[in-house]
């Protein structure tokens, strides 16, 4: 028996929480994104993850654990050569151009 998960923004979002649930051991369902596809009606965005209900406290754990990871929401895109780099670095690893003061952006919400 499936119990739902997580409602994600995107396919790609529950793509990355799949991904991260499964290097948990944990067999994850994603449902909605081929209606998109299929149907054309339905909008991309309404997808959500679905797992065992044996699982759901583990994956509940496994998913807070990821949404509080800063490595996951501190991505940056390098403005010149579009390499993603993680919060840590300061400046692109491949290219050395500078990380934008804004790159960050959704987890510190004060502004200057
Ligand atoms: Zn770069």
């Amino acid at each position: 028996m499936l119990k739902r998960l997580y409602a994600a923004r995107h396919v790609t979002d529950a793509h990355l929480v799949r991904g991260h649930l499964e290097s948990c051991g944990i067999a994850a369902t994603i449902r909605g994104e081929w209606l998109a596809g299929g149907i054309g009606e339905l909008p991309l965005d309404a997808c959500s993850l679905w797992v065992d209900e044996a699982r759901f406290s583990e994956a509940e754990q496994a998913l807070r654990d990821l949404l509080s990871a800063p490595a996951d929401r501190g991505l940056w895109t390098c403005p010149r050569c579009g390499e993603t780099a993680g919060n840590q670095f300061s400046a692109c690893w491949q290219c050395g151009a500078e990380k934008p003061a804004q790159a960050g952006g959704d987890s510190s919400p004060s502004t200057a």
